[in-house]
């Protein structure tokens, strides 16, 4: 593949999807002196309110997406569903990085655990469930196991716990009856994530694993370094995310999920081909974030390793905590919180707390991981948060 050029501050990248995960790119990207156009439908999108251009439009919208790849020299995407064709139709004029094809294998988890499989990364024992008739054909070593739509799940969304055949299939129809996967349910000692970037020229580069604890299924507390787990068991994730970004020939930043065993093996659970929340602590914790890093796989900029000067831990801000005291949604008090020493809070301007909804996150630096943990359980009892 040719190099594309080298974009200097000034010129604009694009971005499809205005999430939080697009805010913080915008806010990157505007540090180094670059513009920022967003393409998302909504109004109010936290991307949108704050980049230079925002294009409310749809993602296939073909207006919007010829004037996407008219402002921008390159553009990316900042959430994996963004429809494939999208992607396709701004290759025809700009550099897209992630392409098509790597996002489209992310947005299947069958395709993502076929090519898990074909970078010999080990994942959780599955079969795919496309038809009805798949469900008696389940052996039994699934069970109990857990139920997930190969497509558009997040957040613990799209998926079932199921315990036996009859589970099974009732989670089957729940679930809408579309193509999923059934996974055994492995009993999980820790869960860590790899966040690497990768150049267009194959220059592949890494943050040290993070430790996430989830509760129901959403990311609840991000350490870093991770702690509870072994360099080996570290290196081993490192060395698997490597691959797989190298089999995709994947231009962008990356993360994958793993589960480790009590035994200490390794899973791969997913991937993402954006930033991920569980990489918010680079912001703070690192000389250069994750988001820095996506800009600069998109402007063919130098990637320099980044250094991690500082523990970690980070605790993510859902809408519950908005709605903890009765109907009407009221705003934590901040100023008890900011208060602390090395707390950072990044708050998504989103009008609306939902429950599970990601509202922002907070990350507490310290000199050292204990101090960090400290400050950080401090910080959740200030707010009322339950320790995760
Ligand atoms: P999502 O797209 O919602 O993040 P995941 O597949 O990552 O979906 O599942 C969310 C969480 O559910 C995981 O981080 C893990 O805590 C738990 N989980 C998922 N699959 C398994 C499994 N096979 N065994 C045990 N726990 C699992
Ligand atoms: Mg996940």
């Amino acid at each position: 593949m040719s190099l594309s050029p080298v974009l200097e501050p000034g010129a604009t990248l694009g971005v499809l999807g205005g999430g939080q995960l697009g805010r913080m790119f915008v806010h990157a990207a505007q540090r180094l002196g670059f513009r920022c156009a967003v393409l998302d439908p909504d109004p109010d999108s936290p991307a949108g309110l704050v980049a230079e251009r925002h294009l409310r439009a749809d993602y296939l919208d073909e207006a919007a997406l010829l004037a996407l790849a008219e402002e921008a020299s390159a553009i990316t995407t900042e959430f994996e569903n963004v429809p494939a064709q999208a992607l396709r139709r701004l290759a025809e004029r700009r550099v897209v990085s992630p392409g098509a094809q790597a996002v489209a294998i992310c947005q299947d988890r069958a395709l993502e655990k076929a090519h898990f499989e074909r970078c010999r990364v080990p994942c959780a024992p599955h079969v795919p469930i496309d038809a009805s008739t798949d469900l008696a054909a389940v052996p039994q070593r699934l069970l109990p196991g857990i139920l997930k739509t190969n497509t558009l799940g997040y957040d613990g969304k799209g998926q079932r716990t199921v315990s036996d055949r009859a589970a099974l299939a009732q989670a089957w129809l729940d679930l809408g009856s579309v193509p999923c996967v059934l996974e055994r349910r492995l009993e999980l000692a820790h869960e860590i994530s790899v966040v690497l970037a990768r150049g267009q020229d194959g220059q592949c580069i890494q943050f040290a694993p993070f430790q996430n604890h989830h509760r129901q299924g959403i990311l609840a507390l991000t350490l870093w370094p991770a702690v509870d787990v072994t360099a080996a068991v570290q290196a081993q994730a490192a060395a698997a995310a490597r691959a797989v970004a190298e089999s995709l020939q994947y231009v962008g930043v990356l993360c994958v999920e793993f589960f480790v065993l009590a035994d200490g093996t390794l899973c791969a659970n997913e991937m993402a081909p954006r930033p991920h929340n569980s990489g918010h602590c680079t912001i703070d914790a690192s000389d250069c974030s994750q988001f820095e890093l996506q800009v600069r796989t998109m402007a063919g900029l130098p990637l320099p390793v980044p250094r991690a000067h500082s523990p970690a831990l980070m605790l993510n801000l859902l809408g519950d905590l908005w709605l903890a005291g009765g109907q009407r949604p009221v705003a934590p008090a901040w100023r008890y919180v900011l208060a602390l020493p090395g707390v950072h809070l990044h708050l998504y301007g989103k009008r609306q707390p939902r429950p599970g909804r990601k509202m922002g996150h907070l990350t507490v630096t310290a000199d050292t991981q204990d101090h960090a943990h400290r400050t950080a359980r401090e910080a959740a009892h200030r707010l009322g948060l339950a320790w995760p």
